[in-house]
């Protein structure tokens, strides 16, 4: 990244006690540390009554349950670590946040809190001059719809500049998804298929065998569109289907990726399959009539150049048959039917749990006849040391001011654009029994393409 950003010389974390921090937020700072990547005050802001010595009680029991305790490096992040007690509603918890800020010139305020409170942080600390070079870092949900999110984002941007925000999308801090855009662009052989003449239909399945895992009461607040489709899948649309990005300019890749989601058309209704388990009303938190999602299946339609016509199809869910996110990138039948029957040909990238990048291919069967069977070239990358998780990335990118890995305004708004008309019950929701793919009707979606694939099934 361009040398001539600032490091942010101090971290804010609001919610310091929530569980975002405990789960993923003190990890990602010891990390950091052991990086050399953070070496400025940590400030958690919450209002929990504690002091000073009782928050890095909270940090080190969070690495303890979360990760390890490295003794040496954990040292150094108690020793950085402050602490300031107060409601967010209170004029007070800004006041003594701006005297423990110091002569801190470039601070990070890392936003770990519910979306309702957004614009009272973000005008607190605009008011106790919190703000005066500051750069903000958000979790997600960005709004709820795209009313919402403009307004989220009018409201940032009335006290911080764009290229101060960074909205994390953490589908774009992990490895494997950044590789999409890696394994695209590095390799000369992709380019000339890599469009409508040769790709004949993309699948994502984002499957997880596991339910709302006792947070029913904010599913209830988001469903699988919302959750998921809107932010992660929709990201890595954008990186399947960008153009490729110049190296002259540093924006470029987000421009790329943000013109993707421009133009992808609204969904409509009948483009879209939404599943709940069985089960999922008698939840803690849920509604017992909720018509909230647990899956969604949908087929987006991108009006470019490149993709006219080639359907993307995305499939999320919870309680199906395994936890795996995968992209299939099916080609075009080959001419000559008899050596290469349907579906022979596509491009695999298993993203998580772990990660994989298939080639499918037919090669000769053994023995006398000409006939082909199908294989795979496949590259299976070890999870290795060297890897940083999506929090970690995120962190040290922000901290450095470089925005490429956070989700910008207009991508935001253009992706709620397009599931917009197909949020909350402008469809049906179908009930699905735990341990299936989802409801019968989600078949219909993808029959034209000869159905869906299970991830690794190929
Ligand atoms: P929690 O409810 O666990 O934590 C919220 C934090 O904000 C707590 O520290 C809470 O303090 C504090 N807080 C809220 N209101 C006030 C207030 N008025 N004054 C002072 N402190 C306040 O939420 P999560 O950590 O789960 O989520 C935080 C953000 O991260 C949300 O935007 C969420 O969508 C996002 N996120 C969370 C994920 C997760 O796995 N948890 C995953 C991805 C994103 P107190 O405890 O005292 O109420």
């Amino acid at each position: 990244m361009s040398g001539e950003l600032e490091h942010s010389d101090a971290l804010v974390l609001f919610g310091a006690s929530g569980d975002l921090a405990y789960k993923k937020i003190f990890p990602a700072l010891q990390a950091m540390v052991r990086r050399c990547r953070l070496d400025v005050p940590v400030i958690g802001v919450a209002r929990s009554g504690w002091n000073l010595e009782q928050f890095r009680a909270r940090a080190r029991e969070s690495l303890e349950k979360h990760g390890e305790v490295d003794e040496g490096t954990f040292a150094k992040l108690s020793g950085l670590l402050r602490y300031v007690d107060g409601d967010y509603r209170e004029a007070s918890t800004y006041a003594a946040l701006r005297k423990e800020l110091g002569d801190a010139k470039r601070p990070l305020h890392y936003l770990a809190i519910p979306p309702s409170v957004f614009p009272v942080v973000v005008e607190g600390l605009a008011h106790a001059s919190c703000t005066d070079n500051a750069r903000v870092v958000l979790e997600k949900p960005f709004g709820r719809d795209l009313v919402s999110a403009r307004k989220l984002n009018a409201t940032l941007q009335s006290v911080f500049d764009e290229s101060s925000i960074f909205r994390i999308d953490h589908y774009l801090g992990k490895g494997p998804v950044q590789n999409l855009a890696i394994f695209r662009f590095a390799n000369t052989f992709l380019e000339p298929i890599w469009n409508r003449h040769y790709v004949d239909s993309v699948q994502i399945t984002m499957a997880e065998s596991f339910g709302v895992q006792g947070r029913g009461a904010f599913y209830e607040e988001a469903g699988a569109i919302r959750d998921v489709v809107q932010n992660h899948m929709l990201q890595v649309v954008s990186l399947l289907a960008m153009e490729p990005p110049t190296t002259s300019y540093h924006e470029s890749i987000r421009d790329e990726q943000v013109k993707v989601l421009r133009a992808l058309r609204p969904l409509r209704p009948e483009q879209v399959v939404r599943g709940q388990f069985s089960g999922y009303r008698r939840e803690p938190g849920v509604a017992p009539a909720s018509t909230v999602e647990t899956f969604a299946a949908l087929q987006l339609q991108i009006d470019s150049w490149r993709w006219d016509d080639v359907p993307f199809y995305i499939r999320v869910g919870k309680c199906l048959p395994m936890t795996a996110t995968e992209v299939l990138v099916k080609l075009k039948r080959p001419p000559l039917a008899q050596l290469s029957p349907s579906e022979t040909n596509y491009f695999r990238f298993r993203l998580s749990p772990d990660v994989i990048i298939a080639i499918g291919a037919r090669t000769k069967r053994p023995g006398d006849e000409l006939i082909s069977e199908p294989t795979e070239l496949k590259v299976v990358q070890q999870a290795s040391n060297d890897d940083l998780e999506p929090y970690e990335r995120l962190l040290g990118e922000a901290m450095e001011g470089d925005t490429v890995l956070f989700a910008r305004q207009d991508g935001v708004e253009a992706a709620w654009a397009a599931v917009d008309p197909v949020l909350g019950d402008a469809t049906p929701v179908h009930s699905y029994e735990p341990g299936t793919w989802g409801p019968a009707q989600a078949a219909e979606l993808t029959a034209a393409v000869g159905g869906w694939r299970e991830p690794g099934s190929c």
